[in-house]
């Protein structure tokens, strides 16, 4: 008798889909919620993925600026996508591609070349059904092999881009049964003059969505406070869903609570409810510990970090941001993040520099700000603060140690001045090659293999780590003779790149031309934010243990 493919997922089962769209407007936490609605189908034992739909003319995220759109995050197979997939990687513990992001310029460059190469037989190509089928192709591709597949769409209901994609929902609605799919739309629920919860913007927003045939069966109300009953039933009334179907989405003081709120109103009861799987979940009881253990840990104390970029937004360094959230959970403190200009570095900022007990330079790309980036290195160097080096902040790291401690004047990267004498920072040889011919950056997961007796072995506790990668830049080869000659020890490289710098007369002096904030999970931190962490703490502690006799008053 011949058997299924085994594709790892329960075929009696089947595969489900929640589709999540946003109303009213844009920046109302959809993602999370989304994210969210998956980590608890997760801890009820499901296997869960996303998908994150952008209905954007960009193929992909990979050309976008961070200060209009928030950091590019970066997939382990190289893919340059949205920061949504960052959440969802760390909020469902899972590690995506590039195929789950998917994009109007995806769509319309595959059925363009598709035209091209003539496999559409001489018809005529249109958004219907010719873009509309590869956008669910995608979304069902995407979804393969799993219990539930999360479909965040991008933007808002209403918006011209995301029409394909909504129109391509409804079709997806036509050809599942019911039981396999479900709508979720997130929309806003504003506060009046005087305090009331108003529903008009949503009673607007699900017309809009039913004039292009899509009927919500869940409405999730942002508002700073729960949603109150009568508004509930007032929203139930207005967009024909019963009132256990709207649920609220308060305002909390940390994203990785949001599970636990919507947790807390039955968000997870009713989704497996209306598809199905309510029979297949783990027992209340097993679900939600770990994830409630980990988030309501205690903290004793909190640390302050210097990031010193260029970008004054949160999401222009959000992976880090939450990076350094995984590593105070399993530290157990708190860490606040101030944001050092590294444009103003001689001026205000340099006082916020001085008043953080650990100081990390980012990744970026171009000239600007760094000068005051490599006067940050200096300063952690020379005042023994711990200090955390990130792809640029590596580069910059190398270049302080040719400029100041080996003297190479002018010393710099080949990416910001051409003309340098010390190129200490430089395309590689094969890599000028490969860009010859409109070559590209070194993208995604690559190994690095970890010397013995470092720091990097002891932070890493392995001979290598596999890191996500985004750069065109590498150290100069010809350099590291001399790099290495007055305590900087490259102690990871991947054959002749060197990937991991360390200090060995500094209490923790790291750098790494990977991103490792990238894999940080909130239950699998990274192991040099970890480090990090660890080294700021310790020193805290013999600042305090051990006063220094001057500090001694009678
Ligand atoms: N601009 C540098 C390079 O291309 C660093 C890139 C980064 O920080 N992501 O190598």
């Amino acid at each position: 008798m011949p058997t299924e493919p085994d594709t790892g997922y329960d075929p009696t089962l089947g595969r489900k889909f929640i589709f999540v769209t946003g109303g009213v407007m844009s920046g109302l936490g959809k993602g999370i919620t989304a994210a969210s609605t998956g980590r608890l189908l997760a801890n009820a034992g499901f296997d869960v993925t996303a998908v994150k739909v952008d209905p954007y003319l960009n193929v992909d995220a990979g050309t976008m600026n961070p200060y209009e759109h928030g950091e590019v995050y970066v997939l382990k197979d190289g893919g340059e996508v949205d920061l949504d997939l960052g959440n969802y990687e760390r909020f469902l513990g899972i590690d995506m591609t590039s195929d789950h992001n998917v994009t109007t310029g995806k769509t319309y460059q595959s059925v363009i070349e598709a035209e091209r190469a003539g496999d559409y037989l001489g018809k005529t190509v249109q958004i219907i059904p010719h873009v509309t089928d590869d956008i669910k192709r995608r979304i069902r591709e995407a979804a393969e092999g799993t219990d539930v597949c999360i479909v965040e769409i991008g933007g808002t209901v209403g918006d011209i881009e995301s029409m394909p994609f909504l129109e391509s929902l409804r079709q997806f609605a036509s050809e599942e049964d019911d039981e396999d799919l479900l709508f979720m739309h997130v929309t806003l629920v504003p506060d009046s003059m005087n305090g009331e919860q108003k529903t008009k913007p949503t009673q607007h927003s699900v017309k809009e969505l039913r004039s292009i045939g899509l009927q919500p069966d869940i409405l999730v109300g942002r508002n700073a406070e729960r949603l109150e009953e009568g508004t509930k039933t007032k929203i139930a009334r207005f967009c024909d869903v019963s009132t256990e179907a709207v649920f609220s989405n308060p305002d909390v003081d940390d994203i990785y609570k949001v599970p636990l709120m919507v947790e807390d109103e039955g968000l997870d009861e009713y989704v497996m409810e209306r598809l199905g799987i309510a029979d297949g979940a783990l027992p209340k009881a097993d679900r939600s510990q770990r994830w409630r253990e980990l988030v309501t840990r205690e903290r004793s104390g909190t640390v302050e970090i210097a990031l010193v970029g260029k970008y004054g937004l949160e999401d222009a360094y959000m992976s880090i941001h939450e990076a350094l959230k995984h590593a105070g959970i399993e530290q157990e403190v708190d860490v606040d993040v101030l944001w050092v200009d590294s444009e103003a570095m001689h001026d205000d900022h340099r006082d916020r520099l001085e008043a953080a007990d650990g100081i990390i330079v980012p990744g970026g790309f171009g000239s600007r700000g760094t000068d005051g980036k490599i006067e940050a290195v200096r300063y952690a160097r020379e005042n023994d603060v711990p200090f955390l080096g990130l792809c640029l902040g590596f580069q910059m790291a190398v270049i302080e140690q040719a400029r100041n401690v080996l003297g190479l004047e002018g010393a710099h990267s080949a990416e910001i001045d051409e003309e340098t004498p010390h190129p200490v920072i430089d395309i590689l040889p094969e890599q000028k090659e490969i860009d010859d011919m409109g070559g590209t950056m070194r993208l995604g997961a690559h190994e690095t293999q970890i010397e013995a007796d470092t720091l990097a072995e002891a932070i890493y506790e392995a001979d290598s780590c596999t890191e996500r990668h985004r750069h065109r830049y590498e150290v100069n080869p010809e350099y590291i003779d001399q790099l290495e000659s007055e305590n900087m020890v490259f102690s990871g490289t991947a054959g002749r790149r060197m990937e991991i710098l360390e200090l060995e007369d500094h209490p923790f002096f790291l750098g790494t031309q990977f991103h490792p904030e990238f894999r940080s999970r909130p239950d699998r931190a990274s192991p040099p934010f970890v480090g990090f962490l660890e080294a700021i703490l310790t020193r805290d502690e013999s600042d305090t243990e051990t006063p220094s006799e001057d500090e001694v008053t009678i």
